[in-house]
């Protein structure tokens, strides 16, 4: 079906800007090319950090800010078919999913705009000291300076919004990088942007090679921070290469749900059936070990893998599809490995392990050993793997045998199980009663050990964006 995503160029200082190299984006569902885009090299990422640095000469303020972000999440409702239509096409993500996050954008713009307009420092009680008193001190927050962001493929247009959108409301320009993979979607959104009258400079968007345009951002020392999301091995490498930057990184996880046999199972495996698979599991947040209290294992398992077998396979732009491509073959082929590794070492596939057409079809294991992938990496296809547990403790070890710590969720009635669980588990968060995979887009979202070091949401992104400034004044 068509979009409007076709030949897209690049916004370098308020210019769409052609540059006589092109990039082919295909479907990864049929492989067609679903449109070409400019594509940038060092000198392009140069002259983008020069022209944000150039618009942050003359800053926009608060109140500026704030009603061009609203514009923007007004643009993204009037052309929210065509948004939605284009993250479908050039991400193989079902339309009803695509659709989601189209909304979940102009939630992000909405919070950010809010953010905007409350920016604000700290009075500093200095008569509390004695060397204070006499003295008047506040904090303003000042912005850090131009910000290089770099966005996966995975959701193209709700992560770039939660890198522009808040550092626009800290008064940042910024240089993005989007996922060569999916440009159209960030390119369309910064056509909203101009739209709504942003002014030349404050967002430039480049697509190219990612080393030439990343070696810009890390070396060039007018980029104050960068902000990253995507997979570990790019982003903590970013983060040794520029201790003096801000670099805050949204990484990858292995989640992790736990389920008591007092929770309410039919709930559970409806949940969990939806949020395993969704965009065929390439979400940091997908449920990919689900670990279930013994007594309950038989019923849990017999619940939700026909509900996992009823899933729609199928053209992510066709309205029934719940379950589409992987982003490439390689990555494809990759799954298809860990789960054979699985297979070779004992686990039983209770469904999938195999494919239909070019889709993987959804894949439960049970008996995976904890020491292999599927178990502790970041399997990021339609894949999970369900096992029964014993007791808390055995759960929770569990749950926490892997180097990443993003989100975990447990199900249970009983609301002391859920403390202890919130207590223990060693993640950025912790979901109850809910899938593992939820996310608003206020919420404070981040990870800990090798899933990242920052929190996304608007109102923790603005933070990492700006610096306080102390102002004194002797009385
Ligand atoms: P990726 O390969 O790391 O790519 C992410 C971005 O980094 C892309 O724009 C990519 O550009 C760029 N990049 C690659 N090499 C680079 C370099 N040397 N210097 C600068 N930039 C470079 O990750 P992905 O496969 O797109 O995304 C999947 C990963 O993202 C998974 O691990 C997933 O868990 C994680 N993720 C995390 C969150 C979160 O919020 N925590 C959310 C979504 C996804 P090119 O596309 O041009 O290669």
């Amino acid at each position: 079906m068509a979009t409007t995503a076709s030949e897209k160029k690049l916004l370098i200082a308020g210019e769409w800007v052609e540059t006589g190299d092109w990039v082919d984006v295909r479907s990864p569902y049929s492989g067609e090319v679903v449109g070409r885009v400019a594509k940038a090299g060092s000198d392009d990422a140069r002259r983008a950090v020069d022209a944000a640095e150039a618009a942050m000469r003359e800053p926009l303020p608060a109140h500026k800010r704030a009603e061009i972000l609203v514009r923007v999440a007004g643009h993204l409702g009037r052309r929210h078919e065509e948004v939605a239509r284009t993250i479908a096409a050039e991400a193989g993500k079902p339309l009803k999913a695509a659709r989601v996050e189209a909304s979940r954008a102009m939630s992000t713009f909405t919070f950010a705009a809010v953010e905007a307009r409350k920016l604000a420092g700290d009075m500093i009680p200095m008569d509390a000291s004695q060397a204070g008193a006499g003295k008047l001190a506040f904090t303003q927050r000042r912005p850090i300076g131009v910000v290089g962001a770099i966005s996966p493929f995975n959701f193209p247009l709700n992560l770039v919004a939660h890198k522009i959108a808040p550092a626009l409301a800290a008064g940042c320009a910024v240089v993005l990088k989007p996922a060569s993979q999916t440009p159209f979607s960030a390119l369309l959104l910064a056509e909203l942007m101009t739209d709504a009258e942003l002014p030349p400079g404050w967002l430039n968007v480049l697509v190219g090679p990612a080393s030439e345009i990343g070696d810009v951002l890390v070396e060039d020392e007018r980029v104050r921070a960068i902000t990253f999301t995507g997979s570990g091995e790019v982003g903590w490498k970013l983060a040794e290469r520029a201790p003096r930057k801000r670099i805050k990184l949204e990484l990858g996880n292995a989640t992790p749900v736990i389920v008591e046999a007092d929770a309410d199972l039919e709930d559970v495996a409806t949940r969990l059936a939806a949020n395993a698979f969704s965009f065929a599991g390439q979400s940091c947040i997908s449920v990919q070990r689900i670990y279930v209290q013994r007594a309950a294992y038989d019923e849990l398992v017999s619940r939700f893998v026909p509900k996992v077998e009823a899933l729609t396979l199928g053209d992510p732009l066709d309205e029934a599809t719940d379950v589409g491509p992987l982003i490439d073959a390689g990555s494809r082929e990759r799954v298809l490995e860990w789960i054979e590794e699985a297979r070779t070492a004992g686990a039983v596939i209770l469904t999938g392990g195999s494919l239909e057409g070019e889709l993987l079809r959804p894949t439960v294991i049970a008996n995976a050993a904890p020491e292999l992938k599927v178990s502790c990496e970041e399997v990021f296809g339609p894949v999970c793997t369900i096992a029964p547990y014993d007791t808390l403790d055995d759960a929770i070890a569990l749950a926490n045998g892997t180097r990443y710590g993003l989100q975990a969720g447990i199900f249970t009635s009983n609301l002391r199980t859920a403390l202890e669980a919130v207590e223990r588990l060693e993640f950025g968060g912790v979901i109850v009663n809910e899938a593992p995979t939820f996310r608003a887009d206020q919420m404070p979202y981040g990870g800990v050990k090798d899933s990242g070091n920052t929190r996304e949401g608007p109102a923790y992104a603005v933070r990492e964006f700006t610096e306080d400034r102390l102002v004194v004044i002797d009385l």
